[in-house]
């Protein structure tokens, strides 16, 4: 889309700090990072949300987790993986991505 933020970081319109890549997926550090480490992960194709996904990326992301989080060198101590919807949800970005966020404690409930 061609107004879309995610989709102009994808085609590389947008710079951002990506830490991993494939053809179906690309790992980015968050702006804004609400913890020590914070990356999205972001399907390539544009889709608006967790409702809209097909159930071949969200399976595609969650057999990745475990490569990412490793990288990211997070996996042993433990992560979270956050997916905003909607006003109240906190979804600011209208194209699927999935929060990854771990080296700390991380507060519960998150609000
Ligand atoms: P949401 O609130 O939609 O769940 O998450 C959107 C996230 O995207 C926010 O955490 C925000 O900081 C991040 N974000 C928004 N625009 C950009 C950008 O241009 N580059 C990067 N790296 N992150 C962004
Ligand atoms: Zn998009």
């Amino acid at each position: 889309m061609s107004d879309c933020v995610f989709c102009k970081i994808v085609s590389g319109e947008i710079p951002s700090n990506k830490v991993y890549e494939d053809d179906k997926i690309i790992v980015i550090n968050d702006l804004n990072p609400g913890a020590p480490v914070h990356v999205l992960i972001i399907p390539k194709e544009h889709t608006e949300s967790i409702l809209t996904a097909s159930a071949d990326i969200l399976v595609y992301i969650q057999s990745k987790l475990d490569e990412i989080t490793t990288k990211l060198g997070i996996k042993e101590k433990g992560f979270r993986v956050v997916i905003n919807y909607g006003k109240d949800g906190g979804q600011t970005v209208p194209h699927l991505h999935v929060h990854i966020l771990g080296g700390k404690v991380l507060g519960w409930p998150p609000c």
